[in-house]
């Protein structure tokens, strides 16, 4: 069982979750990038209920055009990117890999929103791909 620990780069937001992440995932999408400040978004999704987060973290909710609203959670000290819930994913927390303490388990299974990936961007491994969001 991996160490879900993490916080952000100032160290007031601190977070952990106990048991196996639900997934890890790759995301391209632009909101993604904005978000993260890089190409794609790296996130382990862990169960809302297995999640402790200690400090006080801001939130930005935004509504895409398919009518869901993804909430992003960032750090207000430091503006480091913590956590994503989308409300297509009910009951999930998406954190943000490059977050925890220790990223080297971490080993995504798909990547999403693949269309408006950076050109340059060629992931290795045994990833699953979509276009956009799988259904
Ligand atoms: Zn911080
Ligand atoms: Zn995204």
């Amino acid at each position: 069982m991996p160490q879900i620990a993490g916080g952000c780069l100032c160290g007031k937001v601190r977070y952990s979750a106990s048991g196996d992440p639900a997934f890890v995932g790759v995301c391209h999408c632009t909101d993604c990038q904005k978000f993260t400040g890089s190409a794609f978004a790296i996130v382990v999704g862990v169960p809302k209920p297995a999640l402790t987060v200690e400090g006080t973290l801001s939130t930005y909710r935004k509504t895409s055009d398919t009518g869901k609203w993804t909430e992003r959670k960032f750090c207000p000290a430091c503006g480091s990117s913590v956590t994503d819930e989308a409300q297509a994913l009910e009951g999930v927390v998406m954190l943000e890999a490059g977050t925890l303490d220790d990223p080297s388990w971490v080993k995504p299974g798909m990547q999403i929103f693949c269309d408006s990936a950076q050109p340059w961007v060629q992931l290795g491994g045994d990833m699953k791909a979509f276009p956009k969001m799988p259904g």
